[in-house]
């Protein structure tokens, strides 16, 4: 499948790991929206949050718990941060592949990714 993030997730695209576990990755966002800005990723291809099924739960839940390792790694833990989706055209969904961006190192006010 031509997708960046399977390719990301498969290491034929490199990116800058932040965390990675048997589920999931996450890596530095190319384009930086804040001073932390990562996106978390299931090494599962799921195009959207409209493609979430039950059978996947399990996925989220290690999503959810990936962006609290990933604001610990990146030490916005008490400072605080935004876990955000964009889910398709209206929200200016890019990447087809579900991520989350998770925001944070400075004030952020009404700040989103793109
Ligand atoms: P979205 O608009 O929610 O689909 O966000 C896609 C995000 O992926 C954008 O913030 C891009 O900067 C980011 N992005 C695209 N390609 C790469 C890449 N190769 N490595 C890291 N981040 C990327
Ligand atoms: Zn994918």
């Amino acid at each position: 499948m031509d997708c960046i993030f399977c390719k990301i997730a498969q290491g034929i695209i490199p990116s800058k790991k932040v965390y990675e576990n048997e589920h999931v990755l996450a890596f530095h966002d190319i384009q930086p929206a804040a001073e932390v800005h990562t996106l978390i990723i299931p090494k599962k291809h799921i195009a959207s949050h409209n493609e979430w099924d039950t059978v996947d739960v399990a996925l989220l839940g290690e999503l959810m718990l990936a962006a609290k390792e990933v604001a610990k790694i990146t030490g916005v833990t008490e400072s605080g941060y935004r876990l955000i989706n964009n889910c398709g055209a209206d929200a200016g969904q890019v990447v087809f592949h579900y991520h989350i961006h998770l925001l944070g190192g400075q004030t952020l006010g009404g700040l989103v990714p793109n």
